[in-house]
């Protein structure tokens, strides 16, 4: 347990949690809707601190980020605990809490040392929702970036302008979910509000992230062609054409063990939706068949970037564009603080 950031004392003498777009206000003893973030002897104190509840070494590919450092690994690390309560939720061993907290505590300086040791570009801030543990995520950029490694988020985007703003500077690269285009499916599936989570894609984008953007599609639930329809033109009216777009495959799970997989031509759909919402880069994920992964240069039709599974096979590129025509396919790294 550590005392946790962004807290505000109430005159009810609650305390307000400001960390995510939820807005906490609790009592004395309460935790919060993530379920990690509790009102203890009058301060808002993270349960979780530096209690790191999964850790790998994983290609960049699996986050999934495609236009940044590929090829490379990404040190990446997760907490328990999520401030949604997604239906679906393909992580919730990690993401709902049940009483004692699990994890062994790291030492942040130390983090960043082992990912440099064991060759990682970057470090990653995944599996549950980094929001709910932002004093690990800035304690562990703060040694990251110094090395010259980069910080990655993989986040739901519902995180307070107070959060953001801590966060600015100390996130290089995002992979954020756009869960569906309708607030209905946010707020009973999620729990979570989608207007939010829009607007926090712009502000990122304004702070020179890198962002990729992930939808999970379910079966009867967020995969009408007007919902897809929704999600692909806000990317790629709101974001730019540029910004990756994975449509991703949903397997059974969690509170929804009785919805099949998604079938494949719905995956196909989808992609078709977001190229002609023109996106150039629609990737199908969780598909093991050849190409729908590769990257594709806009500009000439070439196959630049080939995967298999979560590796690259082939890189077709000069000084990150083009080899065959010089359109830009990848954007530089943004230079550490
Ligand atoms: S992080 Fe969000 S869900 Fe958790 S206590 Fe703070 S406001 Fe509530």
């Amino acid at each position: 347990m550590r005392p946790a950031l962004l807290g505000k004392p109430q005159p009810d003498h609650r305390i307000l949690c400001q960390a995510c777009a939820h807005f906490c206000r609790l009592a004395e003893g309460e935790r919060g809707r993530c379920g990690v973030r509790a009102h203890q002897g009058g301060q808002l104190v993270s349960l979780v601190g530096y209690h790191v509840a999964a850790l790998h070494v994983d290609p960049i590919e699996k986050k999934p980020l495609f236009h940044f450092l590929p090829g490379t690994t990404t040190l990446s690390l997760g907490t328990q605990g999520c401030n949604f309560r997604c239906a679906f939720c393909q992580n919730w061993s990690l993401s709902c809490v049940r009483g004692a907290i699990h994890g062994e505590e790291v030492d942040p300086a130390q983090l960043a040392h082992t990912a440099r040791r064991l060759g990682c570009a970057s470090v990653a801030f995944t599996y549950s929702e980094p929001t709910v543990f932002l004093e690990l995520v800035i304690a562990t950029a703060d040694a990251t970036l110094p090395l010259g490694l980069a910080t990655v988020l993989v986040s739901n985007g519902f995180q307070s302008p107070q959060a953001l703003r801590l966060l600015a500077s100390r996130i290089q690269a995002a992979n954020i979910d756009l869960k569906a285009g309708s607030e209905r499916f946010y707020r009973h599936i999620c729990g979570g509000r989608l207007v939010t989570v829009q607007k926090n894609l712009v502000a990122m984008r304004r702070l020179g992230w890198h962002l990729e953007v992930t939808t999970l599609i379910i079966p009867e639930h967020n995969d009408s062609d007007a919902e897809l329809t929704t999600v692909a033109r806000f990317i790629a009216q709101e974001l730019g054409p540029d910004i990756p777009w994975h449509v991703s495959r949903f397997h059974p799970c969690h509170e929804m063990p009785h919805v099949p997989p998604t079938p494949l031509a719905t995956l196909l759909r989808a992609r078709a939706i977001g190229q002609a919402a023109g996106l150039h880069f629609v990737y199908v994920g969780n598909v093991r068949q050849e190409g729908l992964e590769d990257t594709v240069c806009p500009s000439c039709g070439q196959t630049v970037i080939r995967r298999q599974g979560f590796h690259v096979a082939q890189m077709d590129l000069r000084n990150n564009s083009c080899r065959h025509c010089g359109q830009v396919i990848l954007k530089a790294a943004r230079p550490s603080r």
